[in-house]
């Protein structure tokens, strides 16, 4: 039987979820693995070495070591089989993995760490997939502008049967309209996926600045920032990893697809804050207004790094802009970049790029955004 009625029964949906935990390969949060993560670890520390692979996603390994280390510097430099990550070919597989910071693990944690890692090649040069290195360039030759950014970050919760979770079986919810920061048995799902994030990134430093249920029912959004220069990609892509992986525990995926249910439902987005020392300051729209007529001229080469499959997202309706044109206004969610009424109102502050998808590599993003706004690694 097809039901079209919006919500299930929250037994059944516990029911479900309690199935794949059972049938997931991952370790399910029991009194009787909580017996075996209290017992005591002799001083040795875990380290979890976290990278990106060559599909935009995270993957990481765990090593033991001796003394916890003061200072991103003093990790050892670690290395990986990049052919089977889609990182390296078969005959030349081995990757190095070199830590570039450090967070507490808020899995095992005491003194356990997560270490973010960028990948290089055996022969010195950084690895294909490695968007970070060009990245820091840019951001350490313009931090005299003191460039901050706040990423929204929005994805969708699909349950094991690859449906979005809570989703009647063969059908559809009803339309779009309650779920948006909703309340309620059936307007939101998975509420205890998102706390236990938003408590993992908060253990974890990360600066994650708040969370809202979003337009598509079993759609979330969590934003990170403000962050200076490199440190945006760092937190995002290190919040990305702790979303994983607590979904993991409840046997839920993360669907970061920037249109995961084709036609009348809401995609999901990147949309991109950013602001300058000069655009924060009294006065700074005119700095706001210049970056937005470079923004302009280079619309295409944005485009290109804003991530996979962002033309069916960037159609213009669902409070986008059109992908094919570059557009602008104050509090417009129809535009590619909108400047907020507040801003507007007090003359400085920061402008909003909403036409990233929830795919796209934070890294990318704010490397061309610096490179548009404060001028090439070559000027
Ligand atoms: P929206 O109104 O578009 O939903 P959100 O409140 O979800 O915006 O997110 C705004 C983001 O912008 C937050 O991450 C916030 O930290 C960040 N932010 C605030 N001020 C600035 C600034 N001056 N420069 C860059 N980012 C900022
Ligand atoms: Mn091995
Ligand atoms: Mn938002
Ligand atoms: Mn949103
Ligand atoms: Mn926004």
């Amino acid at each position: 039987v097809v039901t079209l009625e919006l919500g299930r029964r929250p037994e059944i949906l516990i029911a479900e979820r309690e199935r794949a935990m059972a049938g997931s390969t991952t370790v399910s949060y029991t009194e009787n693995l909580r017996k075996y993560l209290d017992l005591p670890q002799n001083g040795s520390i875990q380290a979890e070495y976290i990278w990106i692979d060559g599909n935009n996603g995270v993957r990481c390994k765990t090593r033991t070591l001796t003394k916890k280390p003061d200072n991103v510097e003093e990790l050892p430099e670690w290395n990986f089989d990049g052919s089977s990550t889609g990182q390296a070919p078969g005959e030349d597989s081995d990757i190095y993995l070199r830590p570039v910071a450090v967070y507490p693990d808020p899995f095992r944690r005491g003194d356990n760490i997560l270490v973010l890692c960028e990948c290089w090649n055996s022969d010195g040069v950084p690895n294909k997939f490695n968007y970070r290195h060009d990245c820091a360039k840019l951001m350490e030759a313009h931090k005299d502008q003191v460039p901050w950014f706040g990423l929204e970050q929005e994805y969708t919760l699909f349950d094991e049967l690859d449906q979005p979770f809570g989703w009647p079986r063969g059908g559809f919810p009803g339309p779009q309209g309650p779920y948006y920061c909703g309340v309620g048995t059936g307007k939101v799902y998975c509420r205890d996926i998102v706390e236990a994030h938003y408590r993992a990134c908060l253990y974890a430093g990360i600066k994650i600045s708040g969370i809202n249920a979003e337009v598509l029912p079993s759609q979330w959004e969590y934003q990170v920032g403000p962050c200076e220069g490199i440190e945006m990609g760092d937190q995002l892509w290190m919040s990305r990893f702790l979303l994983h992986r607590v979904a993991e525990e409840f046997g839920v995926k993360i669907s970061f697809h920037p249109k995961p249910i084709k036609g009348d439902w809401n995609g999901s987005g990147l949309h991109t804050n950013v602001s300058t020392a000069a655009m924060r300051a009294p006065g700074g729209m005119k700095y706001i207004e210049d970056a937005i007529e470079k923004l302009a001229k280079r619309h295409k080469e944005h485009i290109a790094v804003y991530g996979d499959d962002n033309t069916m997202r960037l159609t213009g309706k669902h409070e986008t802009g059109n992908i094919e044109q570059f557009s602008y206004g104050v509090a417009d969610r129809g535009s590619s970049i909108r400047i907020p009424r507040s801003v507007a109102k007090e003359g400085y502050g920061y402008f909003e790029d909403r036409r990233p998808a929830s795919n796209a590599c934070p890294y990318q993003i704010t490397g061309i955004m610096i490179e548009t706004i404060c001028g090439s690694l070559e000027q």
